[in-house]
């Protein structure tokens, strides 16, 4: 009974990731997963494993793209599946997974790593 409910969500929880965006099929530059993935909304890449936009965004207020993209790619997936106005729930859930997922050291080292690989340049045209 568990099992098939949890069948289930992993079920919704793929659905809702085909929605967003389409797999990238090369590893993530920085976990090394194939956990890629091209995010429609926001033309931009980033990975599922990291949780990490692979890509800047750009400067402009206006960029139809870049404004309004959440810090993280699975707030995209949260939005997508739950109310959007609930911003608490945002906050809270980006709050348990930060602290949970790994000490600030690592989580600095790869900040630093993101950072060197997303000036390469940004995901959308910057004028
Ligand atoms: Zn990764
Ligand atoms: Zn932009």
């Amino acid at each position: 009974m568990k099992n098939r409910e949890n069948n289930k969500k992993s079920r919704e929880a793929r659905l809702i990731w085909e929605k967003i965006g389409q797999s990238i099929d090369t590893p993530c530059p920085l976990c090394g997963q194939h956990s890629k993935m091209y995010i429609f909304k926001y033309d931009a890449l980033a990975c599922i494993n990291c949780n990490e936009w692979l890509e800047k965004a750009c400067t402009d207020p206006t960029c139809s793209f870049c404004a309004g993209r959440p810090e993280t790619p699975y707030e995209v997936y949260w939005r997508e599946k739950e109310s959007p106005s609930d911003a608490t729930a945002i906050k809270r859930w980006r709050r348990d997974n930060y602290a949970h997922k790994e000490n600030g050291r690592l989580r600095h080292e790869k900040k630093d790593k993101l950072r060197n690989f997303v000036n390469q340049g940004t995901s959308c045209n910057e004028v």
